[in-house]
């Protein structure tokens, strides 16, 4: 047929699975002419995501919503029936038409069968008892999320891939894990019994118990799972059971369709099956004999298959060289192609001090496997070679050292343009140079969204970003998305590693999940991320700060520091101001300033003097160097103005005593009007509350610096007391959401103003009462900077505080 009569004779495409691999077929069926109407049937009732990234769910690296391939949006503009929540029970393969299990019959002139496969359960007693799960759905992994907790014991049958990343997100979340595995090596399938061993080894030092070579017989209970009976007659205590026991093709449609079946459902190199009209991919389908079970094979069937359903017959599909990666944070796990040792030669390297354990096989001058273990940085050159079948020749010496300078810049250069990149979903470096000039991708997320590269496991993102650099003329790191190159995860990201991995010091996350070292840019970012997700109790390193928080001043130019007291609410005493003179009188300040903001500034001071003037100010920091709470600016209100409605100037110097100490993604500035003539200027401040006749406006994400902004309203409320505490619910919510560096305006325009008001103010009262605990506790943990210097810090002298309604009665 000519592209016109297959245009003109529009089939009706029923593809059963939305899975990974049939979306990605219909994906590609789509990139050629428009001859079919698609109806997708899928029983999981979500939108097709990404089943690898499940493990990343479960160890809180990831949110559900980050996993989506395909939104709704995509099947509307693609005129894709989707039918959710359906399994499609019969089908009749001579009258062309597939039974749902809602009873509905759908007839088609094309059927793709997408199917996958299903945890294989081993027959063992038990399996049926509450709290037995398997990991392959988002179902499963929001099962297993709603169980695990600290101290659930929880037990893993199975220490293949699947298995250990379940036990190592299980334990993230607080459980006691133990894995137990039939054979005597862990993933003995991708591993040689040494690299097992090494794998063994990191299992434990993570805190996970291994029992190798041990079968289990039957989970026990009443009900609900208590143990897991071993066959030597050990029965280990258990609250929860995982089944990781492998996986196998789901063919029983095959079966009634009258297709020719193995262990899979019979595919030839076309992806033909054995009835002309009805075509199968991914996990489901056997392949010369292969059976797959990871993304990269089915991406490539799905090719092949979309090119023969649509007529254009002539690409073949060969095989895929299996290639895995273990995707557990701090394990370093690959291997690929065939490392037995048969008919070939092993080049071998381990250093058991170091954990690395690296073996490669040659045959007839060529790699044909490989196995990573404690440093998996040269496995896409390995990957390489193995695909392109490289002639190994002057490689030969230094196979396992590539040499000095062959750093990943002049690495990615030597790169042929057919080198595949992102593995999972097939993305070389050709296509990868073809999207930067043809497309204008300059950043990491505009290469996924334009090539999907680096879409699948993560493990090819370093690569992407160094061929952007090499190659896009207006490279921009994607601050937003990655903190920085070393730690490269988006900042939500790592606020929930950080909590879900209980992670409490900057070089523990820079050696889990960064490039060990840091820089400028994350090392102040885990800083404060730590101090704000475990309310100050976790380990301060201080030369993880910013030099002004390393010495509590603020730099000058020429070398010198500003030093600001607080004076809360700008409102002082003379025996403070004497204290001030005198200071300044005593080290021969070369500036006394009185600031913008209501405080007084001491220009021109020696690093040597600065503790001495701190001692004898007798007043704490005014935070005026760090990204904290600075001041509250107020006007006299009541107090002293005739306009005045409400006491700003109480409510202001309480707003500061509450707020000092803290720390926030950036600088926070507030102010108290008594009126709405907004003397204080209230309304452009990070904070403000606007006092009015019998009530408050509180306003948030105001600015008037290099930025001007009017701030939104949170809320009208009657009292002071009740203004602090929306002041309060607002404060703590953007040092828990507010990126590193991101000031109020920012962050409130990037939520929303009626997200933050329904995350604050409006927020059910457990939500709001969880908010406040934070607060509280890390206020409670907060200390003057100025007194670290001078005595042993006292982190629990915390007054209470005090409704400022109780205060003022
Ligand atoms: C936790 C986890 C981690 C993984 N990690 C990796 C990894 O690091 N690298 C890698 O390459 N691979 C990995 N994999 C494997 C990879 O996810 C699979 O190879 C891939 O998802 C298979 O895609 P598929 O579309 O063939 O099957 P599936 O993803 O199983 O999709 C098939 C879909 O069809 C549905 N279905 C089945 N029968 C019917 C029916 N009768 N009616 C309607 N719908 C039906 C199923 O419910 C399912 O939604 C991982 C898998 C898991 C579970
Ligand atoms: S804001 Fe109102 S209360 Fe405050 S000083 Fe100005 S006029 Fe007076």
């Amino acid at each position: 047929m000519t592209n016109d009569e297959w245009r003109m004779a529009k089939r009706r495409l029923v593809v059963v699975g939305n899975g990974m691999a049939g979306i990605a077929c219909v994906e590609q069926i789509l990139k050629h002419v428009p001859c079919f109407e698609i109806t997708v049937f899928g029983d999981e009732t979500h939108l097709n995501y990404n089943r690898i990234l499940l493990s990343s769910v479960l160890a809180g690296e990831r949110t559900t919503d980050e996993i989506t391939l395909n939104t709704v949006e995509w099947y509307r503009r693609n005129d894709i029936d989707l039918r959710l929540g359906v399994r499609i029970v019969d089908v009749d393969s001579g009258r062309k038409r597939v039974t749902g299990d809602d009873g509905t019959v759908t007839p088609y002139d094309t059927l793709l069968l997408a199917t996958g496969s299903t945890a294989f359960m081993p027959p063992i007693e038990g399996l049926e008892l509450e709290n037995v799960f398997t990991f392959r759905t988002l179902e499963d992994t929001r099962g297993l999320l709603r169980r695990a907790a600290a101290g659930v014991k929880a037990v893993v049958i199975g220490g293949g891939l699947l298995g250990l990343e379940a036990a190592r997100g299980l334990q993230v979340r607080g459980c006691d894990v133990t894995v137990v595995h039939l054979m005597s090596t862990l993933m003995e399938r991708q591993l040689d019994s040494d690299g097992g061993n090494y794998l063994a080894g990191k299992m434990e030092d993570l805190g996970i118990r291994v029992l190798l070579g041990r079968s289990t017989v039957a989970i026990v209970g009443d009900t609900r799972v208590e143990g897991v009976a071993l066959e030597d007659g050990a029965v280990l205590d258990a609250d929860l059971v995982v089944v990781a026991a492998g996986i196998r093709p789901n063919v029983d449609l095959a079966y009634k369709a009258g297709l020719t079946v193995n262990r899979g459902v019979v595919v030839n190199d076309w992806m033909e099956t054995s009835d002309p009209d009805i075509f199968a991919v991914g996990e489901c389908v056997e392949h010369r004999g292969v059976c797959y079970g990871l993304v990269a094979p089915l991406l490539e069937q799905g090719k092949v298959l979309a090119a023969t359903m649509t007529g254009n017959r002539g690409p073949v599909y060969s095989g895929t060289i299996p290639a895995a990666k273990l995707k557990i944070m701090g394990i370093e796990v690959f291997s690929a192609g065939d490392w037995s040792e048969q008919h070939a030669d092993p080049v071998r390297y381990e250093d058991r001090a170091l954990g690395v354990y690296k073996k490669l096989t040659v045959r007839d001058g060529k790699l044909v496997g490989a196995i990573l273990v404690g440093d998996t940085s040269d496995s896409h050159r390995y990957m390489e070679w193995l695909r392109s079948g490289t002639d190994l020749g002057d490689k030969r010496s230094r196979l396992l050292f590539p040499p000095a300078g062959a750093d990943s810049g002049a690495d990615i250069a030597e790169m042929a343009d057919t080198a595949t990149i992102c593995g999972c979903v097939g993305v070389t470096k050709g296509a990868i140079i073809q999207a930067i000039h043809e497309k204008g991708v300059n950043t990491l997320s505009q290469l996924k969204e334009t090539t999907r590269a680096s879409t699948g496991c993560g493990s090819c993102t370093g690569l992407c970003q160094a061929l952007l650099k090499a190659v896009a003329p207006e490279f921009e790191e994607d601050t937003k998305k990655v903190l920085c190159g070393c730690v490269p995860f988006s900042q939500e990201n790592l606020r929930e590693i950080l909590r879900s991995q209980r992670l409490k010091a900057v070089q523990d996350v820079l050696d889990i999940y960064g490039n060990g070292s840091g820089c400028e840019v994350c090392k102040p970012a885990l800083s404060y991320m730590l101090d704000m997700i475990w309310c100050g109790d976790h380990d301060e390193d201080r030369s993880a700060r910013f030099i002004n928080d390393r010495v509590h001043a603020n730099i000058q130019k020429d070398g010198t520091f500003s030093v600001i007291p607080r004076i809360r609410g700008g409102v002082t005493t003379p025996e403070e101001l004497h204290r001030i003179a005198d200071v300044a009188t005593k080290y021969a300040v070369r500036m006394v300033k009185i600031t913008g903001s209501q405080r007084i500034d001491l220009l021109g001071v020696r690093k040597t003097d600065l503790p001495g003037i701190w001692a004898d100010l007798g007043m704490p920091s005014g935070q005026a160097y760090t990204k904290g709470v600075r001041m509250v600016k107020t006007c006299v209100g009541t107090e002293f103005c005739r306009f005045g409605v409400q006491d700003s100037t109480s409510a202001g110097v309480e707003l500061e005593r509450r707020f000092e100490n803290l720390f926030t993604p950036h600088k926070v500035k507030m102010a108290a009007v008594g009126c709405p003539r907004n003397c204080a200027e209230a309304t452009v401040k990070d904070i403000g509350l606007v006092g009015q006749e019998g009530s408050w406006q509180v306003v948030v994400g105001g600015a008037a610096g290099k930025s001007v902004r009017k701030a939104d309203l949170l809320i009208t409320v009657e009292t002071t007391g009740q203004a602090l505490e929306a002041a309060e619910l607002f404060f703590q919510y953007y040092r828990e959401n507010g990126n590193y560096l991101e000031r109020t305006y920012d962050f409130v325009v990037r939520v929303g103003i009626e997200k933050v008001r329904k995350d604050t103010v409006y927020a059910p009262d457990a939500a709001k009462d969880a908010l406040l605990e934070r607060f509280r506790r890390s206020k409670a943990r907060s200390y003057d900077a100025w007194q670290e210097g001078r005595a042993p810090m006292n982190r629990t002298q915390f007054i209470p505080l005090q409704p400022i309604d109780e205060v003022r009665a």
